[in-house]
């Protein structure tokens, strides 16, 4: 008897690079991509960007082009639901009740969009960003002049500023925090990237939030909890997003702020492995957490495959992301939920720095702004690749020499 598919349960960036890398370490057998988007698997970060500002087209966001997929013999299940998995008859149902066996399983469902509770929320006008659709919704209601109010002033809410700011639209920005990105950032360098956005434009409102959202059918108006009225023309929310881990959970497996997965994207059900924004990663370094970065989602997709057929390590990426904003590129390496000092090289009004977060001496992750290359460029020897064999090391680093810049960071080190 034919053995059944590596089945995989979401078709986007985790879940393509997962079907790609089995090809590549010589899966030979049945793969089939079961996605809910009609979309193949594509990369989002330009939604809030590139694409977003119809700089980029969206076929160059795929993840590999549709040729690929019939040439690799992986069987795509577009634009359908997953809806149960049977973890004891290994079975996965589809919405409208076909049912797909699998050998092994594979979630990589990702997150949604938390959803927005005030009142008014259903008008048009209102947007929410994570797929392609939404981006286009948005893109069709912004033109030169208009008036956004964005919610939420995250990575997404001030990328999405930035972008359309960069398209002529007139921009208020609401963050309830006094300073924005600082639970991530710190406040000092919040504080940088606010007067950045600020002098290009963006109306910022901090320690404020939206109460209600206005207008008859249309949203024209939106107001905040300190009274505070503004008109506008599109609201779009950047109220961060949950996982999508309730199919697992129905299914029995264990769950808590995303799917809980050990080093080797483990599941607590047998033969079930799950990867990206999804999961509940435990990792050798940082202990248990959950991220929602794109380098995560290609690194674990393809750790997780590697599981898959028995041939997993450790899954011990030390995580980086990046943003763009305006011209200014931020990339962060390491993962620090909290500090008790950040150190800096290079000052933070020059707006070209880095900077260290170090708790109890021991360096847990590096910003940079506009300076330390990207941790990621196989060819790059930049700073941040420096950060990220500190992190690694779990360093303790003399904070003085790590802002010395006459000192060299791969020697302090140890790269
Ligand atoms: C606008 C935007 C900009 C971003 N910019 C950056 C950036 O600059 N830097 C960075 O590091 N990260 C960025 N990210 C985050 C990055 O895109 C995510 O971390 C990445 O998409 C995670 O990939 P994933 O495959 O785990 O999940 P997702 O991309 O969420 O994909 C999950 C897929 O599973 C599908 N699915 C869910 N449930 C089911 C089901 N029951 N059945 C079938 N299919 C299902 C979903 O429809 C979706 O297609 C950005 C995200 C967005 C939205």
């Amino acid at each position: 008897m034919e053995r059944p598919p590596i089945a995989i349960v979401g078709a986007s960036l985790a879940g393509g690079t997962a079907a790609v890398t089995l090809r590549e370490e010589g899966f030979d057998g049945d793969i089939v991509l079961i996605g809910a988007e009609a979309q193949l698997p594509y990369n989002r970060p330009p939604l809030s960007k590139g694409y977003l500002r119809g700089q980029d087209r969206f076929d160059e966001q795929l993840v590999k082009p549709a040729s690929y997929y019939a040439e690799q013999r992986i069987r795509l299940e577009l634009g359908v639901r997953a809806t149960a998995v049977d973890p004891k008859d290994k079975l996965v149902e589809l919405d409208g009740g076909k049912r797909v066996a699998y050998d092994r399983l594979l979630v990589t469902t990702g997150g949604r969009n938390r959803t927005l509770s005030v009142p008014g929320a259903t008008l048009a006008g209102v947007f929410q960003l994570r797929t392609v659709e939404d981006c286009d919704r948005i893109r069709a209601a912004v033109s030169r002049g208009r008036r956004a109010v964005v919610m939420g002033f995250g990575f997404i809410g001030s990328e999405v500023s930035a972008s359309l700011r960069q398209l002529g639209v007139e921009v208020v920005a609401i963050e309830n925090a006094r300073v924005p990105l600082a639970r991530v950032l710190g406040e000092e360098i919040g504080q940088v990237l606010a007067d950045i956005h600020r002098e290009r434009g963006v109306e910022l409102i901090s320690e404020d939030s939206v109460a209600a959202l206005e207008g008859s059918g249309r949203v024209t108006r939106v107001r905040t909890q300190k009274g505070r009225v503004f008109d506008c023309d599109l609201v779009v929310a950047g109220i961060g997003i949950v996982p999508n881990a309730e199919l697992l959970a129905a299914a029995g497996a264990q769950v808590d702020n995303g799917v809980l997965v050990d080093e080797r994207c483990r599941t607590s059900l047998p033969d079930v492995f799950a990867a990206g924004d999804v999961t509940n990663h435990l990792h050798p370094i940082f202990g248990r957490l959950r991220v929602e970065h794109w380098n995560n989602g290609l690194q674990q997709g393809r750790a997780a495959a590697r599981s898959l057929l028995g041939r997993g390590a450790p899954y011990d990426y030390i995580h980086t992301f990046w943003s763009d904003q305006y011209e200014h590129v931020i990339e962060y390496v390491g993962f620090a939920a909290g500090w008790d000092r950040v150190v800096f090289r290079g000052r933070p009004e020059s707006r070209k720095f880095l900077g260290f977060y170090l708790k109890d001496g021991i360096v847990r992750a590096a910003v940079g702004l506009d300076r330390g290359g990207d941790p990621e460029d196989p060819k790059g020897d930049g700073e941040l690749k420096a950060a990220v064999d500190m992190v690694r090391r779990r360093a303790a680093i003399d904070p003085a020499k790590l802002a010395d810049e006459s000192t060299d960071l791969r020697a302090l080190a140890g790269s």
